[in-house]
């Protein structure tokens, strides 16, 4: 009897870490069922580094100032990409035609058609009905309110398109390949003006029965009476500690102290306003007050992070923002980070302070159109 070659059929089960199970059939007798863990999908793949795999993926990002719209391939790399000012009193059909007509911009000299994208992704800011795929009442977008804008996009791009908070799309993008690559699940908490989250297990994204799944700012920190009040209107909430707005705010306070250091001072001068890079300049250059301040910042987010840490336990942390003090290449990003580290496990179970991962994220500001098109391919490869 000779050998038959086994037939392998590869069953994707989601994303990399995930298991991929291979059913090897050889003669009629044998029947394996083998389970294997990869690291990364790259590892199956032969594709050169310098081309691009089909099918492509349109990813879309709108903010209070740009709408950012970019290509990616089937593995993350970014095709092309392109940003237009958002008119944020204007109707978003303008935009919605205006993307297409950018998307039509890119493709034709990438080589490919747009028949070789597949879906889209799209990210807005909050607050959103994701399930209706209607964007509600953004405060930095007043010509938005109340619009479909999921249909409405789907309808002029031609393509199913996945709809996500803005927040969620950028998490979705460093856990796809960014700072949570190697990761199964990934909280990402981003701190800029607000703070902001998104919550990945497993390459779905958190978004809640109210779109409100992944509200890291607004989790509880406080609960004394005194508490700061949040940006929301309510009282202790992350956001209010831990944001850069929060800073300037706690800063300003302890101007009042006649502690404050002289380099802060200097700096702010007579005129130019108070910002959160100002504080974390003057902490870098060795400012007592302004490194408390910065300090302390860390403590919060490491409260807010236990919170998160003992609810989900993700694999990962990644901090993303503006605020980030200079991330991993910066003396003061990486005492940041470890101070919040060790608030974090000062707080949790031993075993997930122990096993706590955070990092910087690696995107920066591609993060939410290249997750809007991650979010896209996720939904394409489980329905087709
Ligand atoms: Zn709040």
């Amino acid at each position: 009897m000779g050998v038959q070659i086994p037939n392998v059929t590869a069953e994707n089960k989601g994303e990399r870490g995930n298991k991929y199970r291979f059913r090897i059939v050889g003669n009629a007798a044998d029947f394996y069922t083998l389970s294997f863990r990869f690291s990364s999908l790259r590892t199956l793949s032969m594709t050169p580094d310098d081309q691009f795999t089909a099918p492509l993926f349109a990813g879309v990002d709108v903010g209070g100032t740009n709408v950012k719209v970019g290509l990616v391939d089937d593995r993350g790399k970014i095709v092309a990409d392109t940003k237009f000012p958002t008119s944020p009193g204007e109707s978003p059909d303008i935009a919605i035609l205006q993307a297409l007509e950018e998307f039509k911009a890119l493709i034709e000299p990438s080589g490919f058609q747009w028949s070789d994208v597949a879906a889209a992704g799209l990210g807005t800011p909050g607050p959103m009905d994701i399930h209706r795929g209607v964007i509600l009442t953004p405060t930095n977008l007043p010509g938005w309110h109340n619009f479909p804008v999921q249909g409405k996009l789907a309808e002029v791009l031609g393509k199913p398109v996945t709809y996500a908070n803005d927040a969620g799309a950028a998490a979705f993008g460093e856990f796809w390949v960014g700072g949570g690559q190697q990761h199964s699940s990934m909280v990402m908490i981003t701190l800029g003006t607000g703070v902001g989250g998104g919550i990945i297990i497993d390459d779905l994204s958190v978004d809640g029965a109210n779109s409100h799944g992944a509200e890291i700012g607004h989790i509880v920190i406080d609960t004394r009476d005194d508490a700061r009040i949040c940006g929301c209107g309510q009282a202790g909430h992350l956001e209010a500690y831990a944001s850069a707005t929060a800073l300037v705010e706690r800063t300003r306070e302890a101007m009042g102290n006649p502690d404050a250091g002289t380099v802060l001072r200097n700096l702010i001068g007579e005129t130019s306003p108070l910002s959160a890079l100002m504080v974390a300049t003057a902490a870098d250059e060795g400012d007592a007050l302004a490194m408390k301040l910065v300090s302390e910042t860390a403590v919060y987010l490491g409260r807010g992070i236990a919170q998160l840490a003992h609810l989900i336990d993700p694999a990962a942390f990644i901090l993303g923002g503006a605020m980030n003090f200079g991330g991993a290449d910066s003396p003061l990003g990486v005492k940041f980070l470890n101070e919040v580290k060790a608030e974090v496990r000062r707080l949790v179970f031993p075993v997930l302070g122990e096993r706590l991962v955070l990092n910087f994220a690696k995107l920066g500001s591609e993060a939410g159109f290249v997750g809007a098109a991650g979010l896209a391919r996720s939904q394409y490869n489980r329905t087709r």
